[in-house]
């Protein structure tokens, strides 16, 4: 079976979030269980692309409204990453440095998936299967049954796998004349109130649609950012999936990111070291529970909340928590935890920005992570912490609810609170940190933490049998 994962993130070339981490790991636990798998994205003018041999294999050309867009399509040549992954680049739309934030976002994924159309149509090699990853390539599913040039690729099935329904990719209806031309009779299945709503168009045009946990999928039906109704709609269709970590990155006995590996036997004293050097490194006590925040400074992140959460936590609990936040994103969540550190400099550390290798430092050296979080697919840094034997206090939704068990129930292993009030959050860190004063409960819940199993080998499995099912 021949699966395209389309998507305009795939760690390590394009990462942003867990998209990329998704997209860069699923293909390689696929292609174990026999499928042929392979990832087709845009070209990033990144290291990725200067670091490795790639070969030009197809080159072609289409109208976008006035202009002529000539492609290439490029393949790494070494199936580097575990599996084969095809550029496709477009030089002034496809070449650029960054994934997100280009003014012309729509000319540049009309592009892409217009660019990625044509080559299929033109080449001998289908995919029986194209898994569509959210809203960017969200038209793909319309434009192979209603563009014309494209009515021969009907056949090939898709599954469209919602990450995050809070972005749909709006477009207005006057970019339509960018589309490849399409039979109008359907043109309504592009609209969602009056604009042109990628993700709505996938969700009504797909055979199936995915979403990266269950807990998720039930949420949707009750919010999606007006999608709600259609996710309700087409429920029939609807399966959510669990994401997994890639175990060959993700692993604290051989991560060499790492300045110390260590396995859940070896977790007291290698988490002791990789957070003496780390405390050092960033300049905080040692010797008090660390907890960390990592992620985008997104209102849906809940990060907006960190500020008042230091100041209640240490207006309650001088000198007994140190905390660290890695992040970037929203600006005036920026300035306002920015401001904060100046308050408590020697208990309170930050590092603005991306940082991948960092980002590993502190899932080991941290002893607890909070995910706050309003919306959360699936979220896979609490899935990380558990891995490093890092304990997670979440908020209980979305994926959050389906991974982490509070303490407090039978076999639980991290610590979950309600409502998104700073007293509650506190509180339930609070109760974290006297379990952690207790150095019998730490180590049975970090042995029982490092012991399951959230490797992409399980959820591997659950979306070949979908492809299977599709494809009988
Ligand atoms: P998102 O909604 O952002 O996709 P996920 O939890 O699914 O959230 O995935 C987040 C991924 O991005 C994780 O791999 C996490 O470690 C990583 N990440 C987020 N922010 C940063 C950062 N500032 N530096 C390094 N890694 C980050």
């Amino acid at each position: 079976m021949k699966v395209i994962h389309l998507s305009v993130e795939c760690f390590p070339i394009a990462k942003v979030g867990g998209l990329a981490d998704v997209v860069g790991a699923l293909p390689k636990y696929q292609r174990k269980l026999g499928i042929d798998a392979s990832v087709v994205m845009p070209y990033y003018n990144r290291p990725f692309v200067t670091e490795n041999a790639l070969l030009n294999i197809y080159e072609g050309s289409f109208s976008q409204g006035d202009e002529i867009l000539a492609y290439t399509v490029w393949k790494e040549q070494y199936d580097t990453l575990g599996f084969p992954v095809y550029l496709i680049y477009i030089e002034g739309k496809l070449d650029r440095p960054e994934v997100y934030c280009y003014p012309d976002e729509a000319e540049q994924w009309i592009a892409f998936q217009h660019a990625f159309l044509d080559w299929i149509v033109n080449t001998d090699n289908k995919p029986d299967l194209i898994n569509c990853h959210d809203h960017h390539v969200g038209l793909v599913p319309f434009l192979i049954k209603y563009a014309y040039s494209f009515q021969s690729l009907a056949g090939i099935k898709t599954v469209f796998t919602v990450h995050n329904g809070q972005y749909q990719g709006w477009l207005s209806w006057d970019k339509a004349h960018l589309l490849p031309s399409f039979d109008g009779y359907h043109g309504g299945l592009l609209d969602w109130d009056g604009v042109i709503n990628p993700m709505a168009t996938a969700l009504k045009c797909c055979d199936r649609y995915t979403t990266v946990s269950e807990g998720y999928l039930e949420e949707l039906f009750v919010e999606a950012n007006g999608l709600q109704d259609l996710f309700k709609h087409e429920r029939a269709k609807a399966i959510g999936i669990v994401n997994g970590i890639d175990v060959e990155f993700w692993d604290p006995a051989i991560d060499q990111l790492l300045p110390l590996n260590y396995t859940s036997t070896t977790v007291k004293k290698g988490k002791e070291q990789n957070k003496k050097i780390f405390c050092e490194k960033v300049g905080l006590p040692f010797d008090i529970p660390l907890l960390s925040y990592i992620g985008r400074f997104a209102f849906e992140k809940g990060a907006d909340l960190l500020p008042e959460l230091i100041r209640e936590m240490y207006s309650l609990n001088e000198n007994k928590i140190a905390i660290f936040i890695l992040g970037s994103g929203d600006d005036i969540i920026q300035g306002e935890i920015a401001n904060i550190i100046q308050l408590y400099p020697n208990q309170v550390s930050v590092f603005f920005g991306y940082n991948e290798s960092l980002a590993h430092e502190v899932y080991a050296a941290s002893d607890m992570l909070i995910m706050p979080s309003r919306v959360e697919p699936c979220g896979l840094n609490q899935l990380y912490a558990l891995q490093y034997g890092t304990i997670p206090i979440v908020r209980n939704i979305g994926g959050l609810k389906d991974t982490v068990i509070d303490i407090d129930h039978d076999n639980g292993y991290g610590f979950v609170f309600e409502e998104l009030d700073i007293k509650n959050i506190s509180l339930t860190i609070n109760r974290a940190i006297s379990v952690f004063n207790i150095p019998k409960s730490l180590e049975s819940i970090r042995g029982k933490a490092m012991k399951l199993d959230f490797s992409w080998d399980k959820s591997a499995k659950k979306y070949v049998a979908l492809y299977n099912q599709l494809l009988k």
